[in-house]
């Protein structure tokens, strides 16, 4: 069984993955950790305080490491293409949005880089993951919001909706932004 978190930055990921991973007794694998830890990146972006990736080698583990994992995992990743080329093919991604206002809140206390900030909220406006999950994940894609709920009760959203797939395989809700 593999769950994928998708979303920009402090739409929540981390806190909800290691929620899902413990309830339903799954790795957590965060693919931003896999790639620094495995050291697939080729560049660190000073100004943008983040690393260039190498995609190939980061593909290649990625199989090589999901093919490890019997049980299950739960992925958190801001790149859905990346988990595509890899072939992976989840049981839902859920994509995590956040009301950019709210996100903008939740990134300044993270410190960033005030130009790291606009760009990650520019992502949430322009819906970036949700594209990327329409394009690449359709029949297994669905959004969350996360704007107003607190973690409890998304994690038990999400419970629900993943108890429920083999119930009714259509339970996914969309939410638009503009
Ligand atoms: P990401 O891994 O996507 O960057 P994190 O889990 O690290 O996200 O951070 C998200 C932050 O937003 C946390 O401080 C979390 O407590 C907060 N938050 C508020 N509401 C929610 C929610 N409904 N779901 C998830 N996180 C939320
Ligand atoms: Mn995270």
């Amino acid at each position: 069984m593999i769950i994928v978190l998708a979303g920009t930055p402090g739409t929540g990921k981390t806190s909800l993955a290691k929620m899902l991973s413990e309830r339903y007794n799954l790795r957590y694998l965060s693919l931003t950790e896999f790639v620094l830890e495995k050291g697939i990146w080729i560049d660190y972006d000073a100004q943008r305080r983040s690393f260039v990736i190498d995609p190939e080698g980061v593909v290649v583990e990625i199989r090589r490491e999901i093919r490890k994992v019997y049980r299950g995992v739960v992925i958190e990743t801001h790149d859905l293409e990346l988990l595509w080329e890899a072939g992976i093919e989840p049981l839902r991604v859920f994509v995590l949005r956040c009301r950019p206002d709210v996100l903008y809140n939740r990134l300044l206390r993270r410190g960033w880089p005030f130009s790291k900030v606009l760009e990650n909220i520019e992502a949430e406006l322009t819906g970036v993951l949700a594209w990327q999950a329409k394009v690449y994940f359709p029949r297994v894609a669905c959004e969350i919001d996360t704007t107003l709920a607190g973690v409890n009760a998304t994690v038990e959203r999400i419970a629900r909706n993943i108890e429920n797939i083999e119930k009714d395989n259509t339970i996914c809700q969309s939410i638009d932004w503009v």
